[in-house]
Parts: structure tokens; sequence; C-alpha cells
């Protein structure tokens, strides 16, 4: 049974692929990468195969809980609802010391908060990111690179970049004098993610590269109400496809909930829903 349950969750993943691979091939790309980046920032917590799991299962959700969570915040789920299915892993501890500790997973049930009914939800504080806030953006994320021992230059005009909007250079990035945050999210990435002895770890080719340090910048930019509108165009000019945005998810979802955390724990910013 349970094996059963996992077949369909695979399924479901299996078509979470083939819209994304909708994403990078039709004339709808925009709209179709539009809803999934927002979505995807509404769960940035989770990981990407329950990322995934919800998204095929309710695309529209925006937050979930289980069935027990709902209820101390004074709701309840709806009747005739149907949970969503993600992984949950379960640690058994070794019980001697020439045993490991083994981690399997099992299958929960989820619920959107369009599915539950009761108490209105806790109100959140205003959203802090409207445009005139921006520099308080590019503030946090420079002391979030200096705390990972990157600087962060701005270019001159007498500038080395050429036609680049910025550059990693391995503990340093160069800005642009005219980019924006998108621009200093993805060198960020390309710091945590390909310099050092991280660039050596996985063999990866300069496309994958670009792949994963673009696809955290519109993770990390859509979750502080970026426009993440030039991510699709950049990532269909490096060849982008539904597998290799699969595999670049599973690599920087960690590094984009990094950085989203800290500017989150900036000066009381708060992710927009
Ligand atoms: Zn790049």
């Amino acid at each position: 049974m349970e094996n059963e349950k996992i077949a369909r969750l695979n399924e479901m993943t299996e078509k979470f692929a083939e819209k994304i691979a909708a994403a990078v091939g039709t004339p709808e790309a925009q709209a179709i990468w539009n809803e999934y980046n927002a979505f995807l920032a509404n769960f940035h917590r989770y990981s990407a195969i329950n990322t995934m799991l919800i998204y095929v299962q309710h695309p529209g959700a925006t937050l979930v809980k289980g069935f027990n969570s709902w209820k101390t915040l004074k709701r309840n789920v709806k009747k005739g609802e149907k949970g969503i299915g993600i992984y949950a892993p379960i640690i058994n501890r070794a019980k001697t010391e020439d045993e490991q500790d083994r981690i399997f997973f099992k299958i929960v049930y989820v619920f959107d908060v369009s599915q539950t009914e009761g108490d209105d939800l806790p109100v959140t504080e205003p959203k802090w990111y409207a445009t005139e806030k921006r520099d308080e953006m590019r503030t946090a994320l420079i002391e979030f690179a200096k705390a990972k021992g990157v600087t962060v230059e701005i270019a001159g005009t007498e500038s080395i970049l050429g036609t680049a909007k910025g550059v990693s250079m391995g503990g340093k990035i160069v800005l642009g004098a005219d980019s924006g945050e998108m621009t200093l999210i993805h060198e960020i990435a390309h710091e945590m993610l390909h310099q050092g002895d991280k660039r050596t770890s996985e063999p990866r080719t300069r496309a994958e590269r670009e792949h994963e340090a673009e696809l955290t910048a519109a993770i990390v930019g859509q979750a502080f109400g970026m426009d993440t509108s030039s991510a699709i165009a950049y990532l269909v000019n490096w060849k982008a496809t539904a597998e290799s945005i699969k595999k670049a998810l599973n690599s920087v979802q960690k590094v984009a909930n990094e950085i989203i955390n800290a500017i989150e724990g900036t000066k009381g910013m708060e992710v927009g829903a």
C-alpha cells in the first residue's frame, strides 16, 4: 500500500517536470514561470521534492500545515478535503555503537489554508519590500556575503566587467554600477555553489552553473517581491530544460533558503506572501 502511494507521488513529480518543461519551451512561458516562482517562494522551507509534490497536487497552495497544526490555529480542515501527500523523514536512532542512525521517509498529509475554515490567521506585518526599501535589500545581501567571506565591490566606469552585469571571482564579487539585486544574488549563488573546493566537488558545466545561479536569484527575488521576469530569458538563453531545472532545483534550494532566512533575519524583514 505504502509503495503504491510512493509510486503515485513519483508520477506526480514527473508531471511537475513536464510543467517546468512547458515553462521553458512555450509562448506562455512567462506566465507559467511567474506562477511557479511565486509558488516556490512560498514553500522555500520545504525540500525540493516536497515543493514539487505540493505544487503538483495543489498548484494554488499558499500555506500548508498538518491537520493538528491547523487546529492549534483554531482552524479546521473542511469536510471532504483531500490531504496533500508529502514525505516526512523518520529517524531511527542507533541503539548500539555498531549501528548507524537510519533515515527513512514516510508519507504524511498536509492541507492548504484554502482547505480550512475557522479563525482568521494572525495578521502579518506590512510587506517591507516596497521599492523605496531596495537599498535595505542590497545592504542585507552585502552583509550576508561578508559573513560568508565574500566582499562586494561596485564597478566603476572603467569596469573590468565588459558586458557582464556582475562577476564572481572567489571571495570577491564585482557588481556593475547599474546592476540590480537579482544580479547580486546570482553572483552570491556562484560564490556559495561554485567557487573554491565547491567548484570541483561535482563536475558541472558552465550552463549548469548558470542555471543554478539564476534559479537561486529567481527564488530569492520572488520571495521578496522583486521583479524576476528576466530570469526565464536568462535560463532559456543558457538552454535550460525541464531536466536541468529539476536538477538545479535540488542543488540550489538549500542556498536559496539560507539567503532568504538571512535576509529575513535582518531588521525583522519578512518574506511576502
Ligand atoms: Zn552567472
